[in-house]
């Protein structure tokens, strides 16, 4: 996705029998993706992922050209389930206090550093003062806080369990490196919004073959990219339109939301006029489908076939494992 226009500009359909293992699959479809791009002879410059390890080897050794950014909300999120984790332990009750902050702090560090790692990592370990009522000394780059007077908080001891609980997280050494690489601007949530388009297409709990989820695929991105940049919608004074959603996670606190202008369906036209080119054109469906460059790729063996073969492989080699040993 092209994060500044928020545009899909390929889709790659990597089915699990193609990898060696699930986890591989994210590398595979990046690769692909990056290939194709590099065929139409776009360049990248950055790009923003979540923090996969294959993706980071990979992107430091093939591609040391590209700059390499973590989306902030997966960081964010990461950090807030550790520290919800740590705020149920005795004694660390505070943290949980804290963990939607420090998790929002994140942003903060990413939004106002320009990409600069040395400032966002100092913003981000003077969390650990802030905490204890310290304001200043946090570091070279970032002497002191920013805010202006606060009330008083729940503030932890420095020394304390839950601050020694606290530090191993904010220090963690992953974390460490990873925060110095916090997109400083764009983020993936525009590709969640896609990811929720085509749940919508192909719903999870129904199995498709690899051809039909490629078409599901496609389509989500037809009607994705069509619709992805819409206004927000106003009322009939003229004023902008929000819904109020109330999400589990927020424990009953209330999320303010963009209500869009209505979508669009007007990629399902092309594809009709498609159609009826290819109806011209061919004499028969049979001609047509041979000439569909979508329907002579080459397909990967259906998973549950390949499972299969697989069992079946299994039984043979221990029956001959059992009557030659
Ligand atoms: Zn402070």
């Amino acid at each position: 996705m092209d994060l500044k226009t928020n545009k899909i500009l390929d889709t790659q359909l990597v089915q699990k029998n193609e990898v060696r293992n699930s986890y591989a699959m994210e590398l595979e479809g990046l690769q692909r993706g990056l290939a194709k791009i590099a065929e139409e002879e776009l360049q990248v410059s950055h790009l923003v992922t979540d923090r996969h390890s294959q993706i980071k080897k990979y992107m430091r050794e093939v591609h040391p050209e590209v700059v390499h950014w973590f989306d902030c909300w997966h960081i964010a999120k990461g950090i807030f389930k550790k520290l919800e984790a740590v705020g149920k332990k005795k004694n660390c009750e505070i943290i949980g206090d804290w963990s939607r902050s420090i998790s929002n702090h994140t942003y903060w560090c990413a939004m106002s550093s320009e990409g600069d790692g040395e400032l966002v990592s100092q913003k981000w370990c003077s969390i650990l003062n802030h905490v204890c009522n310290v304001h200043e000394g946090h570091g070279n780059k970032f002497p002191r806080c920013e805010h202006g007077d606060l009330e008083d908080r729940l503030w932890i001891k420095k020394g304390s369990k839950a601050y020694e609980e606290l530090e191993k997280i904010v220090k963690g050494r992953l974390l460490m490196t990873d925060i110095k690489k916090i997109s400083p601007a764009e983020q993936t949530s525009g590709l969640e919004a896609f990811h929720k388009v085509l749940c919508h297409f192909a719903p999870k709990f129904v199995h498709y073959f690899h051809a039909q989820m490629e078409a599901r695929l496609l389509l989500a991105a037809l009607h994705f990219n069509e619709n992805s940049t819409r206004q927000q919608a106003k009322n009939q004074n003229g004023d902008l339109i929000y819904s109020v959603s109330f999400p589990k996670g927020r424990h009953g606190e209330g999320v303010a939301k963009e209500v869009k202008v209505k979508q669009t369906f007007n990629y399902i036209d092309e594809l009709f006029e498609e159609l009826i080119f290819r109806r011209e054109v061919h004499s028969s469906f049979a001609e047509a489908r041979a000439a569909n460059a979508l329907e002579n790729r080459h397909r990967p063996v259906p998973v549950a076939q390949m499972e299969q073969r697989a069992r079946k492989e299994d039984i043979e080699a221990s029956h001959r494992s059992r009557f030659t040993d």
